[in-house]
C-alpha cells in the first residue's frame, strides 16, 4: 500500500498565488506597494501601514538560519524524520519557515548560510525548502 503523502496547505484567495509561484520555481515575497515592507506568510494587509496594496518580488533564495528545531515525534505521513525546520532570515529582509534538507540534525546551527530549492513530492506537489549553502543550490 502506498504511503499517504504530505498534507497539503490550505490555499485560498490570500495565499494561493504564493503556491503557484512556488510551483514555477519562485520563492515569492509579498511587498507592500505603499511602504515597501516585506511580509511572509502572505496576508491581505500590511502590518506596518495597513495598506491593502501589494506586489511581489522573487527572493534570491539566500539566507541564514535565525532559529531551528528538530522534530522526531509525532511522525506525520509525507515527511522524513528527523525533520529539521528552520526559520530563515532571507537576504531581502524578511523571514520564512521551511524544511532544511541535506543536513544532519547535529550540523544545523544559528547563522548557517542556506539556499532555497524547490522540492517536488512524488505526487508532483512543489514546495520551497532549504539546504546548506555549502552544498550549493539551484
Ligand atoms: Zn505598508
Amino acid at each position: 500500500m502506498a504511503r499517504p503523502g504530505r498534507i497539503k496547505p490550505p490555499m485560498g484567495h490570500d495565499n494561493a498565488w504564493w503556491w503557484e509561484q512556488a510551483a514555477k520555481g519562485v520563492l515569492a515575497i509579498q511587498r507592500c506597494s505603499k511602504c515597501q515592507a516585506l511580509r511572509h506568510p502572505p496576508r491581505p494587509m500590511c502590518g506596518e501601514c495597513r495598506s491593502m496594496d501589494w506586489d511581489v518580488l522573487a527572493a534570491s533564495g539566500k539566507g541564514t538560519v535565525a532559529s531551528y528545531t528538530v522534530l522526531y515525534h509525532p511522525q506525520f505521513p509525507g515527511f522524513e524524520y528527523p525533520l529539521i525546520i528552520v526559520l530563515v532570515d532571507l537576504e531581502e529582509g524578511t523571514r520564512i519557515t521551511a524544511e532544511l534538507k541535506d543536513c544532519a540534525p547535529e550540523a544545523v546551527d544559528f547563522g548557517m548560510a542556506v539556499t532555497v530549492y524547490i522540492h517536488e513530492d512524488d505526487d508532483g506537489f512543489r514546495i520551497p525548502m532549504f539546504r546548506p549553502a555549502s552544498q550549493g543550490g539551484n
